[in-house]
């Protein structure tokens, strides 16, 4: 990363709201759920699969965390009224975890069990690494209770192939779902990998470890050559269909993941949505090469 870029990632929180609102725009389907479901339609008409996210996090108090609880039950619903091949992903911090970790137990159980009579499955999110051991034993208690819950793991953690030696054993002919992500937190280089060769090679050795003990793996990236590297591997392995699929972020590549599409492979696009939309902004401009560009741009056009 340049040194103009860095200046720019610095100067994020201090974009005004309406021009960070445009930058945001390309990452995100709107404010509201109606927005989301709109954009989740257009996407399942052109052949992709759906994550619905309501963007936010470290919710501080219960009366918070019912509200956000109510609201992804309602998107639950909606999915299934629409015939929606779409889940539901939530981030322990937005149920408080941090603050009250049975109380997001329970808003979780109350959750996967709404999305279980509908048919659909649900997703543990992974956030920064304060909340990793919390987050972990948290999905262990959900995942012995239904078999409809995932997690997302992180393949930048130094811990993770020992997390997922240690993930909870499935049912019978049950497999743990996985979404194996790089990981967007930027974690200190004493815990975490740095450098992007690493990451990649952790990423790829993570995979096929959850394959070789029959989980499932949502691969979500949009960095070609590893989801290449892991195609030979499925090709070679013959792991079946049913254990794999592509994960994407709206906005991000979107060439690329439509590219994958067309070849036949199953891509899932997370969709974000709500007002909470600038923490969630500001991490995917961080990641963005053209940052510098369009934030000039943006701030020129306002
Ligand atoms: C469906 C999904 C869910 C996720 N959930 C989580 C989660 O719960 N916890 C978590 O920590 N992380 C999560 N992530 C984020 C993930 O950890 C990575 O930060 C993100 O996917 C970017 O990494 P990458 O594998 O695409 O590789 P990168 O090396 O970051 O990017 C690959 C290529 O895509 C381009 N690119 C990447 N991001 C952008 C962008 N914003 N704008 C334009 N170009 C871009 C890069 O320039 C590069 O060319 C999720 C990602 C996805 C796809």
């Amino acid at each position: 990363m340049g040194i103009f870029h860095q200046l720019a990632v610095a100067t994020l929180p201090l974009i005004p709201r309406p021009v960070m609102r445009k930058l945001a725009g390309r990452y995100i389907a709107g404010e509201t759920l109606e927005e989301a479901l709109g954009r989740l339609q257009q996407l399942h008409a052109e052949g992709f699969s759906g994550v619905l996210d309501l963007l936010g996090e470290d919710v501080q108090g219960e009366s918070e965390a019912r509200t956000v609880l109510a609201e992804y039950k309602l998107g639950a619903t909606k999915i299934a009224e629409l015939g929606l091949d779409a889940y539901v992903s939530v981030k322990p911090t937005h149920f408080c975890m941090q603050k009250d970790g049975d109380l997001a137990f329970e808003l979780y159980d109350d959750l996967i069990s709404h999305c279980a009579k509908l048919g659909q499955r649900m997703r543990v999110e992974m956030e920064d690494h304060p909340t990793t051991d919390d987050t972990l034993a948290l999905f262990t208690r959900l995942r012995a209770k239904h078999n409809n819950v995932g997690l997302v793991m992180q393949s930048r953690l130094f811990r993770n192939p020992a997390d997922i030696e240690a993930l909870p054993t499935p049912e019978p002919g049950g497999h743990i779902d996985i979404r194996m992500v790089k990981g967007i937190y930027l974690e200190p280089a004493e815990i975490a990998h740095t450098r992007p060769d690493p990451i990649r090679k952790a990423f790829i050795e993570q995979c096929i470890s959850l394959w070789s003990s029959g989980h499932f793996v949502a691969i979500a990236t949009h960095d070609d050559g590893m989801a290449q590297t892991l195609l030979a591997h499925i090709a070679r392995e013959n792991i079946p269909r049913e254990l794999y699929e592509f994960e994407v972020l709206l906005g991000v590549r979107e060439s690329l993941w439509r590219g994958w599409s067309k070849k036949d492979l199953t891509v899932r696009v997370y969709v974000p949505y709500g007002p909470e939309w600038r923490a969630y902004s500001q991490r995917r401009l961080r990641k963005n090469p053209e940052m510098l560009r369009n934030v000039a741009l943006a701030m020129f056009r306002k």
